[in-house]
């Protein structure tokens, strides 16, 4: 039998109907603690008032007209996400591999019109993940997405992540850009340095070729900066953002500078739905929520507490644990049994967690969580890792 919804993904078996929170509930009434956040995405909590009341007002008022009139809500958004980052301006798209085509072709536009059509080459890290197009497979280069997907598109060069003397090597005169996540998402929660990513920028300069972010998972306050790449205290020229920013309505954005967006003009680029109404309205009311006062400092607070929880949550299980890392609310669980198995432990314990590659299981809360619902959490996990250990059976 045909499935009637195309099976391309491991669903498990549960539904869930309503959102609260950090909590997430099936039709009949049973509660989940959502460690998953629908994978980053509702950095809000579920059914936050603000985002809900931002969405049912503009719903009455009007839901679509098309990017060939001008956008007010396009407008207000792209001013204060100026206001708050490095950008000059922002394109407005639906999801995060959308972002990234727009950071890519932006990138190969921004040499053609300086002169130099031959650099259009970008240079991504082993491990990567941009997204599940044509072009961000072949870019994020996991041969487990691209497989039965041939012909593999050109213009993406892999070099091993933390690999600085193969990164120096894969810099040709063809080179457009160096496309990077600051904190691998679905390649494990593998951090870059602080460091790595100043001496990024710095390589970049020297070539006169682009740093590209890649923060859509990383973005919105999810490691306890608006963005990650503050800490780093460094600027990209073209930045990929999704997922948080919606707060769980599509909403994809492209940031960048004035220069490197130079080439992009009218005719350019461009999308039916992005930035729709609905869409800048949520996204407007998201940030109001992640710039309040307090906001970030609470997630680095519970960052903090989460931290040292699954130190010692792994002290006590070192059989199940091998590591933990991770930055902010973007935590990652590399599990010495099948990460999956953690998974679906913490599932029986009512945790929605994430796995990622690498055997890492992601623990990617809503930024608005509290001390209490941290603790509940790693105690769930407390559970599901005895339920594992070897020594339990
Ligand atoms: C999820 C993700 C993407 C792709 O986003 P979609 O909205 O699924 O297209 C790209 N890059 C990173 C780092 C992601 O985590």
């Amino acid at each position: 039998m045909t499935a009637p919804v195309l099976p391309t993904y491991n669903r498990a078996s549960v539904a869930f109907v309503r959102g609260e929170g950090v909590r997430v509930f099936t039709e009949g009434g049973d509660a989940y603690l959502d460690f998953g956040a629908g994978v980053a995405v509702t950095s809000c909590g579920h059914a936050h008032p603000h985002l809900v009341k931002a969405l049912t007002d503009q719903a009455q008022k009007i839901w679509h007209t098309s990017n060939i009139y001008q956008m007010p809500g396009q407008e207000k958004l792209a001013r204060r996400l100026i206001e708050l980052t490095f950008a000059d301006t922002v394109f407005f798209c639906n999801s995060g591999a959308e972002a990234l085509e727009c950071t890519v072709k932006m990138a190969r536009r921004y040499h053609h019109v300086n002169g130099h059509p031959e650099r259009n080459q970008i240079i991504t890290f082993e491990g990567a993940f941009h997204g599940r197009t044509l072009a961000t497979i072949s870019a994020g280069g996991q041969e487990k997405y691209l497989e039965g997907f041939a012909p593999r598109m050109p213009g993406f060069v892999q070099v091993p992540f933390g690999d600085r003397a193969a990164l120096e090597k894969a810099i040709t005169p063809e080179t457009a850009g160096i496309l990077i996540e600051p904190v691998q998402g679905e390649g494990g929660i593998r951090p870059l340095l602080t460091q790595d990513l100043k001496s990024l920028r710095e390589l970049c300069d020297r070539h006169g070729i682009l740093l590209l972010l890649d923060e859509v998972q990383t973005g919105v306050g999810r490691t306890g900066k608006l963005f990650a790449h503050e800490w780093a205290g460094i600027t990209p020229d073209i930045m990929a953002v999704a997922k948080g920013i919606g707060g769980g309505f599509p909403l994809g954005a492209c940031l960048a500078t004035a220069e490197a967006a130079k080439g992009m003009t009218a005719g350019t680029h461009g999308s039916t739905f992005g930035g729709n109404p609905l869409a800048t309205a949520v996204g407007s009311a998201v940030l109001e929520v992640v710039t309040a006062d307090g906001f970030l400092d609470n997630v680095k607070d519970m960052a903090l507490l989460l931290k040292q929880k699954l130190a010692a949550l792994k002290d006590a299980h070192p059989d199940v644990i091998e590591e933990v890392r991770g930055s902010g609310l973007m935590m990652g669980i590399k599990c010495k049994v099948k990460n999956t198995d953690l998974q679906a432990a913490a599932l029986d314990e009512k945790l929605l967690t994430i796995a990622a590659g690498d055997n890492v299981v992601r623990l990617l809360p809503p930024l608005i969580i509290t001390a209490a619902e941290v603790g509940e959490a790693v105690d769930k996990l407390d559970r599901a890792c005895r339920k594992l250990s070897p020594k339990a059976a």
